[in-house]
C-alpha cells in the first residue's frame, strides 16, 4: 500500500479489501483498489484506473453507509440501506439494496438519483479528474503518475466506450444476471456459451426472441481470451463467471465443461485477490430435466462452486396459459423436485428456482407455488432459494399496490420451507 496527500487530497494505491464475499451490514470492498478521499466523497477505482464507487462523506449524503457503485458496463447502482437494515435483507437476502438507474422489476426502494447530494456526486468525480490531471504534470513518485494517468484516461466518454467494447467481444448485451450473482456483489465476467432460449415465453422482458443456439468452441475460447486483454490488471479482483446467456445448463457438459475449464485457467483464478471461485448459470425446467446425472458429477468436481437458476414462474395451468409459456404444470413439479434432488446429492452446487409474483396473476398461483414449496418438504431446507420476480408491466406499481405486494411477498415467505426472496433484475 503506498500513501500520498497533497493538500486536501489523501490518495491511497493498492489498498486491500476483503478476500471474501460476506454479508455485512457495513459498507465492506473486496480485492484491491486505489482510493481518494476528498473532504466531502471517498472515492474508489480498480486497478485500470476506473472509478468503481464514490461515498458521500457530507451531511447532505441520504446516508453515511450508502454508496455508488459503478458496474464494468457502465451502469452506475447506488446501495441504499432501505427503511432499515432487517426488512432490506429480509426480502432480498442482502443488508443493501442496489437501487438501479435503469427500469427494472423493483418493487421496493425510490430513485435515489433524483437526489440533488448523488447528482453532485458525479459533478465531483469529473472536477477530481481534472484535480489528478494537473497533479500528473507536478512532481510526484513515477509509479503514482503512471495510476494517475490512468484515472484521467477513464474519463466518461471512455467508460462508454469500454462498455460497448466488452458488449462486442461477447457479442451481445446481457438484459439479466442470475439473482445468484447477488452472493459475489454481481461482479461477474460474463461468457456466452449459448443465445436465446427455448420457450420464447411471451410475458418475459429480457428474452432475445432467438431460439436457442450454442456458440462454438472457437467462440467461447476467443471470448475468454479477449476478456482477459479487456479486464487487465483488474483481473485479479474477480473470481466469478456468468455463463450467458438464457439457458446455458442446455448448452450440455462438454460444452460447459470447456468453457469453465477454460475461463478458470486462462482467468488465473488460483490467483485472484478473492478465494472461493463461483460459477452463475441460467437453466430451464426442459434443461434441468434432460440433464444427465453426469452433467452435475462433472460441475460438482469443477474448482468452482456453481449457481444454476432455473425459471420456472409458475405451478399453476391458468398463470402458464396467462404467461403464455409454453411448459406445462407437470414439467415445473418434475423440474422442482430434480432441483431438490441435486442440492441435496452435490455439495458445491445450488439449484435455485425463479417465480412470477403480481398482483393480477390468477388465484391458483399462489396456493400452487406453496403446495411446492410448503406441503412437499417436511422441514425448512438452506438449500434451494426461491426468488420471487416482481412482474411490473407497463411501467411502475402505485405505491399503494406495492406495499400490498411486499405484505403478501411476506406472508408466502413465512410459509416457504425453502430460502425466499424478492428477485430485482440486474443487467450487465
Ligand atoms: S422467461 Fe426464460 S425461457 Fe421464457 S422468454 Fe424469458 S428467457 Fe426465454
Amino acid at each position: 500500500m503506498e500513501s500520498y496527500q497533497f493538500d486536501n487530497l489523501s490518495i491511497i494505491l493498492n489498498k486491500e479489501g476483503s478476500r471474501e464475499f460476506s454479508k455485512v451490514s457495513y459498507p465492506i470492498r473486496y480485492g484491491r483498489f486505489a482510493e481518494v478521499k476528498t473532504p466531502d466523497y471517498i472515492f474508489q477505482f480498480n486497478l485500470n484506473g476506473e472509478i468503481k464507487h464514490i461515498q458521500g462523506r457530507g451531511q447532505s449524503w441520504p446516508h453515511p453507509a450508502e454508496w455508488l457503485k459503478r458496474t464494468v458496463a457502465n451502469d452506475w447502482i447506488y446501495f441504499s440501506v432501505g427503511s432499515s437494515y432487517s426488512s432490506v435483507y429480509g426480502f432480498i437476502g442482502e443488508y443493501y439494496l442496489p437501487c438501479l438507474s435503469y427500469p427494472s422489476n423493483s418493487i421496493i426502494g425510490g430513485n435515489p438519483f433524483d437526489d440533488n447530494a448523488v447528482r453532485s456526486a458525479f459533478t465531483a468525480w469529473q472536477k477530481l479528474l481534472l484535480k489528478i490531471k494537473a497533479l500528473t504534470s507536478s512532481f510526484i513518485p513515477q509509479s503514482l503518475r503512471d495510476f494517475l494517468i490512468l484515472v484521467t484516461e477513464s474519463h466518461p466518454k471512455a467508460l462508454r466506450l469500454r462498455s460497448h467494447e466488452l458488449h462486442n467481444l461477447i457479442g451481445g448485451r446481457l438484459t439479466v444476471l442470475p439473482p445468484d450473482t447477488r452472493h459475489v456483489d454481481y461482479d461477474v465476467i460474463p461468457v456466452i456459451v449459448a443465445d436465446g432460449c427455448l420457450y420464447n415465453c411471451q410475458f418475459c422482458r429480457v428474452k432475445s426472441g432467438q431460439g436457442f443456439a450454442p456458440r462454438t468452441k472457437k467462440n467461447i475460447i476467443g471470448q475468454i481470451k479477449k476478456l482477459k486483454s479487456f479486464y487487465a490488471r483488474d483481473l485479479s479482483n474477480y473470481n466469478a463467471i456468468f455463463l450467458g446467456q438464457h439457458d446455458a445448463l442446455c448448452a450440455g457438459t462438454e460444452l460447459l465443461e470447456f468453457a469453465t475449464k477454460n475461463a478458470y485457467e486462462i482467468f488465473e483464478f488460483e490467483r485472484s485477490n478473492l478465494r472461493g471461485a463461483k460459477l452463475f448459470l441460467f437453466g430451464s425446467a426442459d434443461s434441468l430435466i434432460n440433464s444427465q446425472d453426469a452433467l452435475f458429477e462433472s460441475l460438482n468436481c469443477l474448482p468452482f462452486s456453481a449457481y444454476i437458476n432455473i425459471g420456472l414462474e409458475s405451478a399453476d395451468p391458468a398463470t402458464l396459459a396467462v404467461l403464455k409459456k409454453p411448459i406445462t404444470v407437470e414439467m415445473v413439479g418434475e423440474a422442482f423436485a430434480r432441483m431438490l434432488d441435486i442440492n441435496r446429492r452435490y455439495e458445491k452446487i445450488e439449484v435455485t428456482a425463479n417465480f412470477l409474483f403480481a398482483d393480477d396473476l390468477p388465484r391458483g398461483h399462489l396456493s400452487s407455488f406453496l403446495e411446492l414449496t410448503r406441503n412437499r418438504l417436511n422441514r425448512f431446507y438452506s438449500k434451494g432459494t426461491i426468488y420471487l420476480s416482481p412482474l411490473i408491466n407497463g411501467g411502475a406499481k402505485d405505491v399503494e399496490t406495492k406495499r400490498e405486494m411486499l405484505r403478501k411477498f411476506n406472508e408466502v415467505k413465512i410459509l416457504s420451507r425453502l430460502p425466499t426472496f424478492i428477485y430485482l433484475i440486474q443487467r450487465l
